[in-house]
């Protein structure tokens, strides 16, 4: 942290700023954004930097193109950007490479914001591509990245810009790093650790890691099942890892030598996926039979990790505990989130894309301590405990 500059420290004024945010958000068919939150967390850094007399040019991708696509176009979030900040015109610029869009961005004009297209249309972004950051950096004088959730990527636009400007971070980056740090180092105990989502592989290393620092793990979702799955519990139809089987066997032996409990779920709600009917039914484990799938905590299970989320002054959650994008299996992950947002004494760290988008209810939002904008950003910074955009940011 102390050899990062944040914008909050400096004075940057009359700068061209290329700020890098992360305005991945869905889209719906009909192109319009589905949540905005990601857009609207970054305004402070934004507004920070407009009152500075600062002229910025917005860098960000959306969605997954291999090259140019008029589906994954910036044009709603630069439409949306327009609706929370009508004191500036905000433009796109399609090709920032093409000399209509260099002399587009050397005309630009202190009451305008410009965006960049999809950073992704361009195959060097991803590829980390040296001579494709220098082409960015040339647009400005300042960088300032304000998009941790992309931060564990070696993108040029993350790592190759910020070692050719003076780079600073954005106020949310801060944000996140302080409240990690946090609850990494300074955790008060007990400790509890929520686990969910499709899978175990992705997060072992993060396992590992929190197994040093959490008193209890409670691991639901198609997690919880592969670890069923290891002591030998029948899990039917349900979604679980196969191949992670051996590595769950592992981590329950280690969590003895640990001294962590792992809590895993002593029922559930079995059903089909796509049946929207509430005919879904509560078993408990010793009634799984081979035909179920286990597609959310059962009410025993909600009961007992809601006893542990109650005791704890420290809480990570990852992962939704339950098939929740049908309606019908989503009240797991509901209870845990309401448990978290009931424990007013606890430090409450939330995220992961999923886990975010299935806690819709907002007005309970703010009893979380920190939500963090990063799934695979925020897990790889608990591992690892920096991150490659953020080194980059280092004087
Ligand atoms: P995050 O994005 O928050 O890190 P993950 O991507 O790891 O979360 O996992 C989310 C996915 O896991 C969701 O699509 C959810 O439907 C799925 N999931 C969780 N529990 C189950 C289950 N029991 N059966 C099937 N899918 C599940
Ligand atoms: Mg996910």
């Amino acid at each position: 942290m102390n050899n990062i500059q944040f914008i909050d420290e400096v004075e940057i004024r009359e700068k061209r700023i290329l700020l890098r945010v992360d305005f991945n958000v869905p889209l719906t068919k009909e192109l319009t954004i589905a949540h905005d939150v990601r857009i609207r967390q970054t305004l402070p850094t934004i507004e920070r930097l407009i009152k500075g007399n600062n002229r910025l040019i917005l860098v960000s991708y959306v969605g997954r193109p291999k090259s140019r696509d008029p589906n994954l176009s910036l044009t709603p979030v630069v439409k949306k950007l327009q609706e929370l900040i009508p004191a500036k015109k905000i433009i796109l610029v399609d090709d920032f490479l093409s000399a209509a869009g260099q002399s587009q961005i050397a005309a630009q004009h202190s009451d305008e914001i410009i965006v960049l297209e999809n950073i992704r249309f361009y195959p060097e972004e991803k590829a980390n591509d040296p001579e494709f950051g220098k082409k960015l950096a040339t647009l400005a004088d300042v960088y300032v990245n304000e998009a941790f959730s992309v931060n564990h990527r070696e993108e040029a636009s993350i790592v190759q810009v910020p070692a050719r400007l003076p780079a600073y971070g954005g106020l949310r980056l801060k944000k996140e790093i302080e409240m990690l740090t946090r609850v990494m180092q300074g955790a008060q105990k007990p400790f509890v650790v929520i686990l969910g989502g499709a899978k175990i592989s992705t997060k072992i290393n993060l396992i590992n890691r929190l197994m040093e620092v959490a008193d209890t793990f409670l691991i639901g979702g198609g997690m919880g099942t592969t670890f069923l799955a290891a002591q030998g519990q029948e899990v039917g139809k349900s979604l679980y890892e196969q191949s992670a089987i051996e590595d769950a066997k592992r981590l329950l032996e280690m969590s003895f030598t640990k001294h962590t409990q792992i809590v895993l779920p002593v029922d559930a709600i079995v059903g089909r996926k796509d049946d929207m009917q509430s005919t879904q039914v509560v078993k408990k484990m010793h009634e799984i039979a081979s035909e179920d799938s286990i597609l959310d905590i059962g009410p025993a299970t909600e009961a007992l990790f809601g006893k542990h989320i109650d005791g704890a002054n420290t809480i990570i959650w990852n992962g939704p505990v339950g098939y929740f994008e049908n309606p019908a299996f989503a009240r797991g992950t509901e209870y845990v989130y309401y448990a978290i947002t009931e424990n007013t004494h606890a430090t409450s760290v939330v995220g992961g894309g999923d886990t975010v988008a299935a806690i819709s209810k907002e007005e309970y939002l703010q009893k979380i301590t920190h939500i963090s904008t990063g799934g695979g950003a925020m897990l790889e910074y608990i591992e690892k405990g920096t991150l490659p955009g953020i080194e980059a940011l280092k004087k």
